[in-house]
């Protein structure tokens, strides 16, 4: 293994295998953080993941498969940070689920699974994280909330809970930590056509009787303005944002990157 330069800022990026994970992982490695990433994942695509961080940003990458439903997990993953590169600076908890139904019909597994890993695991990775990032007075802690952070929509109950529960857990982490060089941020997009949304793409076409692009246009037309999705690199340029002294005052904000979403 490579040896590591104490002064690369390190970052965990949880549910990093995909999506927008990926997309701010990847924002973040172009811009000199070593990485921890995380999901489901093969060892052969975890190892292959890593390889093509240091081919693209000449950075290390470290995987962690944890799953992070279990507190088990999420201390196993933190541990992975401080053991391998000594520091934590930057945190984005992004791993989530999704699962719709009706509130009375909702599998209680489903629900339990949901609150678990959308909110509990970002819970146990704050209070993980966070006493190393005090003593050495910076942290930047980004939880990637949605839309349904702010607004709700219909059988989505587990889902908006949850979203709801970590915005509001990110306002108390702001406040704790507010002058001791740490923030705390939620951001919450809109539609971004990821593995998460593509299949409610194709529930809804199945269910529409139509293909699988008109579903994609109907899913955007019904709730944002924009008619397009927003991607995981521009979530990705935001985290590098918040990363940055530039953002050192930024801190308990829910910020929206929804086309429009919740501007009506
Ligand atoms: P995705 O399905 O593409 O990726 C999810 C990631 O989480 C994958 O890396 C997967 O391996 C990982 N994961 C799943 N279960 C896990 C577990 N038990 N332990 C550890 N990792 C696990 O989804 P995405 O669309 O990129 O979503 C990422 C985050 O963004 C989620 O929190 C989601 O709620 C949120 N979000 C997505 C959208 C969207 O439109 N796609 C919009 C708003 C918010």
């Amino acid at each position: 293994m490579s040896s590591h330069n104490p002064n690369t800022p390190v970052a965990v990026v949880t549910g990093s295998t995909s999506g927008i994970g990926l997309g701010i992982a990847r924002k973040l490695a172009e811009h000199g953080h070593a990485l921890v990433l995380n999901g489901l994942s093969t060892p052969m695509e975890a190892d292959a993941l890593c390889t093509q961080f240091m081919a693209d940003f000449g950075v290390e990458a470290v995987f962690s498969g944890a799953d992070l439903r279990k507190p088990e997990g999420v201390a196993e993953l933190i541990d992975t940070a401080t053991m391998r590169f000594g520091r934590l600076d930057v945190l984005v908890n992004n791993a989530g689920i999704q699962h719709t139904a009706p509130v009375q019909e909702f599998p209680v597994e489903k629900w339990d699974a949901i609150l678990a890993l959308n909110l509990s695991a970002a819970f146990h990775a704050i209070r993980l994280a966070l006493p190393g990032m005090l003593d050495r007075g910076f942290g930047r802690i980004v939880n990637i909330a949605s839309v349904h952070g702010l607004v709700g929509s219909a059988h989505k109950a587990a889902y908006v809970a949850a979203k709801h529960g970590i915005v509001g857990l990110s306002k108390v982490v702001a406040l704790e930590t507010a002058g001791l060089g740490v923030t705390c941020n939620a951001v919450c997009p809109g539609w971004v056509l990821t593995p998460l949304v593509e299949k409610q793409i194709a529930d809804r076409a199945a269910v529409e009787g139509i293909g699988i692009e008109q579903a994609g246009r109907e899913l955007l037309e019904e709730k944002q303005p924009s008619g397009q999705f927003v991607t995981p690199e521009q979530l990705g340029e935001l985290v590098v944002f918040l990363a940055s002294g530039a953002a050192a005052q930024l801190t308990g904000q829910a910020l929206a990157v929804d086309g429009g979403w919740t501007a009506r």
